[in-house]
């Protein structure tokens, strides 16, 4: 199994990149999953495909794996029957591969996926009544350390790709049977009314799981320019939320380039507490946030900013940090909503939850000042599924492997 570079995780603030391309396999072929139509033209051309044959192949290619779901290119009806086993010769079109899959005891399901070269990483699919929610990782572990957050503690971090980013999307929707079905053959537009894409019980993405989304921006954004294209996944960038811990210079970007909505993991409303909960802050501190959330591309009053907060007894939850708060978020004529987190614990964690009588006390200063702050329902605790608690199961016991061998050492 080929390995990729991997990011220790310094201590520091600004991560050292680990640009990545497609992780070569071993049979040589190409895995399409992840790639612009551009770019599957251009490797149909490569591969010989003279360049009308190359642009027709990329597009009916390109709407079988990202609208349909299809992984086999023999089921690609409308691609001649002589053509496809050329495809399968030169291509595949893959999937992270899953490891573990879990139901928790509320409907939240999570997954252990892994990535071709072997690194471990978590995806949460969280059905509500009246929505079905991805949670979606963009790294490996994450390079900050916010020191309420499991994830902040895993030992290595890399970059997942545009292919192990949407790759997620994709496997939800195969573990939900949620491609469109019907007949389907594009070469002819009116055969289109055979088409039909219903039930859909995912509905809405969220970038919050393992990772810090904007230290991965390309990827990221190659990621969810496919989930957004109307010809692949076609789901609305209204229904796309990245949140970010505040790395300030990428954020117009995001605005401007993916264009989906913001979430800023803000936790605290004094520099001395943010500093040491949301490390980050001691490079981008909290003025700064803030201006880059008011110049945000595309937030009003229709499309909030959410400010997510989490809970932390004795911490971040006095009454003077609410109303700071409401302060902070009309200082800066913000478009705001406020997201209240419960802290969800993990083995070794140093904090405890605010109570709910506290919660509720803060929560009701912040609507007193204007400002809707509901309380996020903690969901899939019980298979370590919540907010923070993701930290991948192999890393717990290459953890658990590295003090046996220590102690091993030590008695030896
Ligand atoms: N890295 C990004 C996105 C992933 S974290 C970010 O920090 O915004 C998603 C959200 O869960 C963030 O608001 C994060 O601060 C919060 N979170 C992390 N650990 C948590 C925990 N133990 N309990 C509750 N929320 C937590
Ligand atoms: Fe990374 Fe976000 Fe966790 Fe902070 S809260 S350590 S930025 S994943």
């Amino acid at each position: 199994m080929p390995d990729t570079a991997v990011m220790p995780i310094p201590g520091q603030v600004d991560p050292v990149p680990a640009p990545r391309d497609i992780t070569p396999r071993e049979d040589g072929r190409i895995d399409l999953l992840g790639l612009p139509k551009s770019r599957i033209r251009e490797l149909f051309e490569t591969a010989g495909l003279d360049p009308k044959q190359a642009k027709l192949r990329a597009k009916q290619v390109f709407h079988w794996l990202y609208h349909r779901g299809v992984t086999d290119f023999e089921a690609m009806t409308d691609i001649g029957k002589a053509m496809r086993p050329w495809l399968a010769k030169h291509f595949i079109v893959g999937r992270p591969n899953v490891v573990e899959a879990q139901v928790s005891n509320d409907g939240t399901r999570k997954w252990l996926l892994q990535t071709d070269d072997g690194h471990d990483f978590e995806m949460v699919f969280i059905p509500d009544a009246d929505r079905g929610t991805l949670c979606v990782s963009s790294q490996v572990g994450c390079t900050l350390n916010c020191t309420f957050c499991h994830t902040g503690t895993m030992r290595l971090v890399r970059n997942l790709t545009p292919g192990e980013i949407v790759g997620q999307v994709m496997l939800a929707r195969d573990a939900l049977g949620e491609w469109p079905k019907g007949k389907m053959d594009f070469a002819d537009d009116a055969d289109e009314a055979d088409y039909r894409s219903d039930g859909r019980l995912l509905t809405n993405i969220v970038m919050m799981g393992m990772g810090e989304p904007l230290y991965n921006f390309d990827n990221v954004r190659d990621a969810l320019k496919l989930v957004m294209d109307g010809e692949g996944l076609a789901l609305s960038k209204r229904r796309i939320t990245l949140s970010t811990s505040g790395v300030v210079p990428m954020m117009e970007r995001c605005g401007e380039e993916i264009g989906v909505n913001l979430a800023v993991s803000l936790h605290a409303v004094t520099k001395e507490i943010r500093d040491e909960i949301v490390p980050i802050n001691r490079k981008y501190g909290i003025e700064e946030l803030l201006q880059a959330c008011a110049d945000y591309p595309g937030a009003s009053n229709a499309r909030r900013i959410t400010f997510e907060y989490v809970m932390l007894k004795d911490k971040n939850d006095s009454d003077e940090d609410a109303r700071e708060l409401v302060r902070l978020l009309r200082e800066y004529d913000l478009p705001a909503k406020v997201n209240l987190i419960p802290f969800n614990p993990w083995p070794g964690s140093i904090y405890e939850c605010s109570t709910p009588e506290r919660i509720r006390a803060f929560s009701n200063i912040v609507f007193e000042g204007g400002i809707s702050a509901p309380v996020r329902t903690p969901r899939g605790r019980d298979i370590d599924a919540a907010c923070g608690q993701l930290k991948t199961a192999a890393e717990k016991k290459s953890r658990a492997q590295r003090d046996r061998e220590a102690a091993q050492a030590d008695a030896a």
